[in-house]
């Protein structure tokens, strides 16, 4: 039994239960805060709107949410904790940064570049800092360290994050999730991570479920880190049944007890509102908190997945990664 980190203080990692393993509470791109269109910050309505998603997964005996923003996505703890006390649902956050591509990076890169602190050191201190203090004045402490690359490349700024989140968490033993994208790049993120002392046990590779080749995906295997399938129903990226038929290779391959699923789902974003154009909706119209559970858990099934290895992936495998144990 170890302790875990939620947004509502610490648990027992035996009351886990089944977890989803990557979603997101709140989230939005950096910039939304400057569109004079953007709607106003109303945390209120915010909390309302991600309360309305998630209660469904309660249906399917949800019983905790790993929160993977990172703090450069519009991370909100006090929406977290909110929604955490209405639904019933253990939310576990992040710290950690997003890609150089996409994340906020201009305020280390000013201050590296003036010569006042060196971007890996200033990280792994900030990566500390969250996870010992806890996160701004909330007293909330994240449970995992989120940390991002950009596409078939990591830039040395990636690798200073990934190499800060690796030495946090050897220190702490606080697990690293990943985003890669569509899965480029995991063999690399888990060689940097490995290579700079974290465990390969408390390591999970995100959105390997966009590389559709299992060859590909043994390879990340083969370091004895986890991996993740986590963004069912975004099929504008790739359909769910491709994801799905890669998923139950791997299953009758033998590694139920490395991989977990999820579905990468925002429960509110921040910014304009405004409708997905229709091609795009309609790839994206199963996306939601209970994606995996209405469509690829009955689909897995039909491929003779058994209930076993459900379990092991949505209960067993995020307990392993998040307490140790
Ligand atoms: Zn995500």
């Amino acid at each position: 039994m170890a302790k875990i980190n939620t947004v509502l203080g610490p648990i027992s990692s035996d009351d886990l239960g089944l977890v989803l393993a990557h979603e997101h509470i709140v989230a939005a791109y950096p910039g939304w805060e400057c569109d004079p269109l953007s709607r106003p910050y109303d945390r209120e309505r915010i909390a309302s709107i991600c309360l309305r998603s998630i209660e469904p997964v309660k249906a399917y005996g949800v019983n905790s949410i790993v929160d993977a923003t990172p703090a450069d996505l519009s991370r909100d703890v006090e929406v977290m904790k909110r929604v955490s006390e209405q639904a019933g649902i253990n939310i576990i956050c992040s710290t950690g940064r997003y890609t150089e591509e996409e994340g906020k990076w201009a305020y280390l890169k000013q201050r590296a570049g003036a010569g006042v602190g060196d971007m890996r050191t200033e990280l792994y201190d900030g990566f500390m800092h969250e996870i010992t203090q806890g996160i701004g004045a909330s007293g909330v402490k994240p449970g995992v360290i989120k940390v991002a690359t950009g596409r078939s490349r990591i830039t040395p700024l990636e690798e200073a994050m990934l190499g800060a989140a690796a030495r946090a968490s050897r220190e702490t033993g606080t697990p690293v999730i990943t985003h890669t994208e569509d899965g480029t790049m995991g063999p690399e993120q888990a060689d940097i991570l490995i290579g700079e002392g974290a465990d390969p046990d408390r390591i999970m590779i995100g959105h390997m479920c966009g590389n559709p080749s299992l060859q590909y995906q043994m390879d990340v295997l083969s370091r004895g880190v986890s991996i993740s399938f986590d963004r069912f129903g975004i099929e504008l990226f790739l359909p769910d049944r491709v994801r799905t038929a890669v998923l139950a290779g791997l299953l009758a391959a033998g590694y139920a007890g490395r991989i977990m699923i999820s579905q990468d789902f925002i429960g509110c974003v921040f910014g304009r509102g405004g409708s997905l154009a229709f091609e795009v909706a309609l790839k994206m119209a199963n996306w939601s908190f209970i994606n995996i559970f209405r469509n690829i858990i009955p689909a897995l099934k039909q491929a003779g997945i058994t209930e076993e290895q459900i379990k092991t992936m949505t209960v067993d495998n995020p307990r392993r990664l998040l307490g140790g144990a």
